[in-house]
């Protein structure tokens, strides 16, 4: 992954891609294939044709590709999923197919399948769960048994049946994790292959504009120089490999879909009149239906954007960031989730019904917190890594988080920052209850504790964001739909969350713990600063006001009434 292409092209990139989807995507035609269960394949194929070529921002250069970058990809990814996050699975397979070759092929492997991506735009599969190999991939049992010539390998063929693979039943090509003498490999196969074949289409509760479908092989023999990276066994380090940013795709999917339904509720509530005045003008319907999202789906966002920026950074950014994509992930996916879930409710009973929308994209969104690793996995991956750093670091790491959030506050006093630092120091504190009472022997503690490490990093960052905007300091191709006063308020309100996130659930899963009094509960509402967590709430309601008024682009709030 290069650092991408310039911000000038980017922009030309999401520009033309509004004008495809606003030209071939009407409302009317998404909810027309949404409700025959069909994919639109003439049309991704067609993002991936000369007009928009969308395909060539996710190849590298070299072959034939515009080479973008982790930034570039979440832009589009964001914008993809604002239209529909069934044709943006379409073309994340293609992307997530072509992995296992982008990150572990032969140069010719390279040469050969990532160039007919950019020159043909074929659409491809990515072959890795299997009907009891899921979440643990481990345990695949599809395999691979070496064709022998005169001694020599020159063929595999492959055995097995894989579930739920996104254009399985379209794609030209497909990679398959299968079990060959030396350990998990990938293999690249081609549709028509004698063996190879797909079942029909799932019928499924969303994303119904994406093929799923499951494959079978049934003795389909590849040539050996399809065995991705020409060695045995390289397989489950491939596909670790481009986690960080395969996450940070679905992330930028759970923002995209996440927004796109907000801002129907709050287009709508703008004309819906209620009780004498629109519902816009409603506080407690902005600030339960509206707000809280907003501020959500923008911790979401800042996290991606750090851990995006941080892997265009790198010369080698494969097997980097893994735990901060599964952070954005999480993240981005359940604040989108739970935004759509919110609009349904903030456009009553039309919100039920299939014409407006929010009730199609809350079903899309859903699977973005079950595919490339459901919420649960993304919980232990960064609960095990989280807890791991606090081990190594002698419970420092998030104390040094919180001195520098402490630093931040005193350079940009209105970002946000002080409160963030007060949840990473009672997640400090949480982590090292753990530890003195081996609370983690626990697999729920220990997921519990991924989940508060996700929300005090979460608000961290979205402070961090807040302060760079008021310094004028965000990365060239940043989002910039809210102006660094209203980003700031949402920092603080993101900040006052996460602290009593932490403290709460500190408090709930130290103290219902059997090791509790190995940690000392009685003194913990003091260790973990409760009173100062309280006192950091003062200021919540004028902050909430504030962010409704930036979404409903007014000056001052006139929120209040019944
Ligand atoms: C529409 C769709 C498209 C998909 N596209 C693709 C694709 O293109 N390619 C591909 O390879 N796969 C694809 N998938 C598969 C997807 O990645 C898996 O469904 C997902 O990883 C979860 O695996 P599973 O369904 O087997 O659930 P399981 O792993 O059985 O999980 C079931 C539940 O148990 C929880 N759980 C699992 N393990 C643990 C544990 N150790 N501790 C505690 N809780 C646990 C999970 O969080 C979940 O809630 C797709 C799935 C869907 C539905």
């Amino acid at each position: 992954m290069s650092a991408g292409i310039d911000n000038e092209s980017l922009e030309v990139v999401l520009g033309s891609l509004r004008d495809f989807a606003k030209q071939h995507f009407p409302p009317e035609l998404l909810l027309d294939y949404d409700a025959r269960d069909a994919m639109p394949v003439e049309l991704v194929r067609e993002m991936c044709g000369p007009e928009l070529g969308i395909q060539l921002l996710f190849v590298p250069e070299e072959f034939g590709g515009m080479g973008g970058g982790a930034f570039d990809i979440y832009r589009c990814c964001e914008e993809m999923a604002r239209v529909d996050v069934g044709v943006a699975t379409g073309l994340l397979a293609t992307f997530l197919g072509s992995d296992p070759i982008r990150v572990g092929g032969t140069p010719e492997q390279r040469a050969r399948w990532l160039g007919r991506i950019a020159d043909e735009g074929i659409l491809m599969a990515y072959g890795a769960t299997e009907p009891e190999a899921g979440s643990d991939l481990a345990a695949l049992k599809t395999t691979a048994t070496p064709v022998l010539e005169d001694g020599r390998v020159v063929a595999y063929r492959l055995n097995g049946r894989k579930q739920w693979i996104s254009n399985g039943g379209e794609a030209e090509v497909a990679t398959i994790l299968a079990n060959a003498p030396g350990g998990p490999s990938w293999f690249v196969i081609e549709a028509g292959t004698e063996g190879f074949a797909h079942e029909r289409p799932e019928d499924k509760h969303g994303i119904r504009l994406s093929n799923t479908a499951a494959l079978t092989l049934d003795d389909a023999q590849v040539p050996v120089d399809q065995l991705v990276g020409a060695v045995e066994g390289q397989g489950l380090q491939q596909a670790l490999a481009v986690f960080g940013f395969t996450r940070l795709m679905v992330a930028a999917f759970g923002v995209g879909a996440g927004w796109a339904a907000l801002d129907r509720a709050i287009a709508y509530s703008t004309e819906r009149v209620q009780a004498g005045a629109p519902l816009s003008e409603k506080q407690a319907y902005t600030h339960k239906l509206i707000v809280p999202h907003a501020v959500r789906l923008e911790v979401g966002r800042a996290y991606i954007e750090e851990t995006a920026a941080a892997l265009d950074a790198l010369d080698t950014p494969e097997g980097a960031y893994i735990t901060e994509g599964a952070i954005a992930k999480y993240l981005a996916t359940e604040a989108g989730n739970a935004a759509a879930e919110a609009s349904i409710q903030a456009l009553g009973g039309y919100g039920y019904t299939r014409e407006y929308m929010v009730e199609k994209i809350k079903r899309d969104v859903r699977i973005t917190t079950i595919y490339e690793g459901t919420s649960e996995i993304m919980e232990m991956s960064v609960g095990r890594d989280r807890w791991q750093l606090h081990l190594k670091t002698r419970g420092e790491h998030y104390r040094e988080l919180a001195a520098t959030l402490d630093r931040l506050q005193a350079e940009h006093p209105s970002c946000g920052a002080g409160t963030a630092a007060l949840a990473s120091r009672a997640l400090a504190e949480v982590f090292e209850r753990a530890r003195v009472g081996r609370l983690t022997r626990s697999q729920h503690v220990l997921f519990r504790l991924g989940e508060l490490a996700a929300h005090a990093e979460g608000a961290a960052s979205l402070c961090r964001r807040a302060a760079a905007a008021a310094a004028g300091g965000l990365p060239e191709k940043a989002d910039r739909r809210f102006a660094p006063e209203a980003l700031a308020a949402m920092a603080r309100i993101a900040a006052r969350e996460a602290a009593l996130a932490v403290a709460d659930g500190g408090l709930r899963w130290i103290a219902g713990s059997s090791g509790a009094a190995a940690a000392d509960g009685d003194g913990l509402p003091a260790a973990l600063g409760l009173p100062h967590l309280h006192e950091a709430q003062r200021g919540l309601m004028e902050d909430m006001d504030a962010v409704a008024d930036a979404l409903y682009e007014r000056s001052s709030s006139s929120v209040g009434g019944t």
